[in-house]
């Protein structure tokens, strides 16, 4: 089983889906079943504290650069992993710079896949 230590002490398959929150908690996102989405834990530790559009966004235009990233995505190097995390904080950076907290509802209204396992979104 592929496992990965990313977050200190928290060891998961990478393809296992987890509870992400769409707002992240550190913009006041509560745990809440509104507040909450499906994601693998690849994309729910790589995407930490970004908000969730513009994740998925940032993701999609990895995969259209890199064609076969989407189907190497658990199993990419620490190494490379790493690269990502660091585009992610870049572009988080960015996005605090220049673009206000957008809400939830219009995140839900945009909203079209949970992350790189591509499903649709849909609310229960
Ligand atoms: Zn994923």
């Amino acid at each position: 089983m592929i496992t990965h230590q990313y977050k200190e002490g928290i060891t998961q398959p990478r393809n296992l889906l987890t509870k992400d929150h769409l707002q992240p908690r550190t913009y006041g996102g509560l745990t809440i079943y509104d507040n909450l989405i499906a994601a693998c834990s690849q994309c729910n530790n790589l995407r930490g504290e970004m908000e969730a559009q513009a994740f998925f966004n940032l993701q999609q235009k990895w995969f259209r650069r890199d064609v076969t990233l989407r189907a190497r995505w658990h199993t990419i190097s620490r190494e490379e992993l790493y690269d990502l995390k660091t585009q992610c904080l870049q572009a988080h950076e960015r996005q605090l710079r220049g673009l206000a907290m957008r809400n939830i509802e219009y995140a839900f209204r945009h909203f079209k896949f949970i992350c790189c396992q591509k499903k649709l979104f849909r609310r229960a």
